[in-house]
């Protein structure tokens, strides 16, 4: 599965999951714009390893919470690499709490966060894309959104919202040839999960029938193959990839 002549913008790909999906794409031959909000560090590291893999990559920064300098983002890319194949909203926060203590701006900024964000980008990406009768759109959703869970509402809320944005643009999008898939990770070691006690971790194994966490690695599989040009007749979907904890 090849990507060589493609060229992608990952959001949030300073660390964690979105910069596994970065080098991946880059491992694969794709041109990789290299998103962030503030880890300038991560990005310019993100860059340099795709480079050592021997494809081209850019780190652009941009608060994809806003829609112009998401709009920003999307030009540059175009500038940098003259079109974008490949989109992956995969920026992303979580403000854990129960609904009775959650202040109302932390259900705001997941929300914004996690999927306004998505609705920012993709906007910008799709009149490219459209252009070209070309396009792969990937929103990084979670188990959280397809199952629920205790003290997530805001994020369980933004990553079922990201099921339906998904499910509806794809069917927007479709004549032109361009293709729009959610991939919805289990338990992932990053900075997003490394607060959580070590006795709830061990609780959440008992949940995954594979009996483990996920790697980055593995979501960034995921993502790869539906960017590529074997995927091409799949849209709409949310691929889990959990260790079987959604199936259903
Ligand atoms: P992470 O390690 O906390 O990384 C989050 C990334 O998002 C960072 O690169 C961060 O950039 C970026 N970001 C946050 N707000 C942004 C904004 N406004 N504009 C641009 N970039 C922004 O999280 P992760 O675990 O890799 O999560 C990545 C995605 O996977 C998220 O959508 C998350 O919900 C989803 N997910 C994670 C898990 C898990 O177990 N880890 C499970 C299911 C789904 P800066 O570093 O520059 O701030």
């Amino acid at each position: 599965m090849t990507l060589q002549g493609k060229v992608a913008i990952v959001t949030g790909a300073s660390r964690g999951i979105g910069k596994a999906i970065a080098f991946e794409l880059g491992k694969r031959g794709a041109k990789v714009v290299v998103n962030y909000a503030k880890s300038a560090d991560g990005a310019n590291e993100a860059v340099e390893a795709i480079k050592a893999a021997s494809s081209e990559a850019v780190a652009v920064q941009a608060d994809v919470t806003d829609a112009k300098a998401a709009a920003a983002l999307i030009k540059a890319a175009t500038e940098a690499f003259g079109r974008i194949d490949i989109l992956v909203n995969n920026a992303g926060t979580t403000r854990d709490q129960v609904i009775m203590m959650m202040p109302e701006e932390d259900w705001d900024t997941v929300i914004t966060t996690n999927l306004k964000s998505a609705f920012n980008c993709s906007k910008a990406a799709v009149k490219v894309m459209m252009r070209q009768r070309y396009g792969r759109i990937i929103n990084i959703t979670s188990v959280s959104g397809v199952l629920g869970n205790a003290g997530q509402t805001n994020y369980s809320a933004s990553k079922a919202g990201l099921i339906g944005f998904t499910r509806s643009l794809a069917r927007e999008v479709a004549p032109r040839n361009v293709t729009v898939n959610a991939v919805a990770p289990g338990f992932i070691p990053t900075d997003l999960t490394a607060t959580m006690p070590e006795t709830l971790k061990g609780e959440t194994v008992k949940m995954i029938p594979l009996n483990r966490w996920g790697t980055v690695d593995e979501v960034a599989y995921a993502v790869a193959f539906l960017a590529s040009d074997e995927a091409a007749y799949i849209t709409g979907q949310t691929l889990n990839v959990d260790g079987g904890m959604a199936m259903s």
